[in-house]
């Protein structure tokens, strides 16, 4: 049987973890790889959702569905996984995805396991492996129904970029108008060139920054590494950055494939919202600083001396 991927993109631009999510449906099926993906989409995005591991793209080419609205995608997807007959839906865990998958369990009477970090063991029934606790343990999950949906946590599995190329079918769903009763009237846009729950690499600076002016040193890091910037709670608190850079357990959960810290101490609420980073690097000037227990690599220093010297660094590498 195939398996179906929900991708979801921003203005046209597949986001990486529907392109990671189609990866994991490629290693975990026997069948072919589905990928249904809504609103107005580049060509070139939806070849990299080939290259991903997709077979075949199901593309809804309708503006209605671009502004994301929750009832009409889980209406699309719901008419795409079964017309396409498949036995599982792959999504990536995220804000909308979490949604959409809410609604696709009870429209399809399937079981959603969410936060999946590995392929399913199937030698034994069928058990799902998934992060809880703000990635602080593992549960194992025993799944029983016949359709299932799987959202995978950011970063979990390798992204392919080898995939041959998907035949993209154009489709067009009966979404009833009552799907479409949210409308999403403005959006505000978060500043920055990089989102932060997007972003692959994230420089994020804490009370040690000793103020807003000092900011220009987080982001010429950030420029030069491409990442998005993030800050600790009362940095924001305070009116230093952004409330919407504020990462922890009451703001944004990253997971990048790096994390740097600077003048950040560490608290057990920050370290909720990074500690599934693929590596973090910490540069504090206390040696002691709580958060070099869960860095991978440390700079014990000022972070005045050292970021400039950081930012010289990766620009020569480059
Ligand atoms: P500080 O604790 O003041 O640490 C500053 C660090 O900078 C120190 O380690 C210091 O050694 C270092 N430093 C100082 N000068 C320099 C320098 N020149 N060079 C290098 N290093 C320097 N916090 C969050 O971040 N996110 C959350 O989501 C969050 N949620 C919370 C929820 C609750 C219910 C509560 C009670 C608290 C929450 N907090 C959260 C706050 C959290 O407990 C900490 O108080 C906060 O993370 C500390 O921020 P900080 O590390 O920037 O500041």
């Amino acid at each position: 049987m195939s398996v179906l991927v929900y991708i979801e993109h921003a203005e046209g631009s597949v986001k990486k973890t529907s392109l990671e999510a189609v990866s994991f449906a490629k290693a975990l099926s026997e069948g072919e790889v589905i990928a249904v993906a809504l609103g107005s989409i580049d060509e070139n995005e939806l070849a990299n959702v080939g290259k991903a591991g997709a077979d075949k793209i199901l593309h809804v080419d309708d503006e209605k569905l671009n502004a994301g609205v929750i009832q009409a995608h889980a209406e699309a997807v719901a008419q795409a996984y079964k017309q396409v007959g498949a036995n599982t839906l792959v999504l990536a865990k995220s804000s909308l995805g979490d949604a959409v998958a809410a609604r696709l369990a009870v429209k399809l009477d399937a079981a959603l396991v969410s936060n999946v970090v590995e392929l399913p063991d199937t030698s034994n029934g069928y058990k799902v492996k998934r992060s809880i606790y703000t990635g602080k343990a593992f549960a194992e999950t025993t799944v029983s129904k016949a359709h299932k949906i799987l959202a995978v946590k950011k970063n979990a599995v390798d992204l392919k970029t080898d995939g041959a190329a998907a035949a993209v079918e154009k489709v067009n769903f009966d979404i009833a108008g009552d799907n479409f009763a949210t409308q999403i009237t403005s959006t505000d846009k978060a500043t920055g060139e990089v989102l932060l729950p997007e972003a692959d690499i994230v420089v994020s600076g804490g009370r040690g920054m000793k103020g807003p002016e000092n900011w220009n040193l987080i982001e010429d890091l950030a420029k030069e590494l491409g990442a998005g910037t993030g800050c600790s709670k009362p940095v924001s608190d305070i009116g230093w950055r952004p409330h919407h850079e504020h990462v922890g357990q009451t703001g944004v959960k990253v997971a990048p494939s790096l994390y740097v810290a600077v003048g950040i101490s560490g608290a057990i609420q920050h370290l909720a919202g990074v500690n599934s980073s693929k590596c973090i690097v910490v540069i504090n000037k206390d040696a002691e600083a709580p958060f070099f227990k869960a860095a991978d690599y440390g700079i014990v220093g000022d972070a005045f001396e050292v970021l400039p010297k950081l930012t010289e660094a990766v620009k020569a590498l480059k």
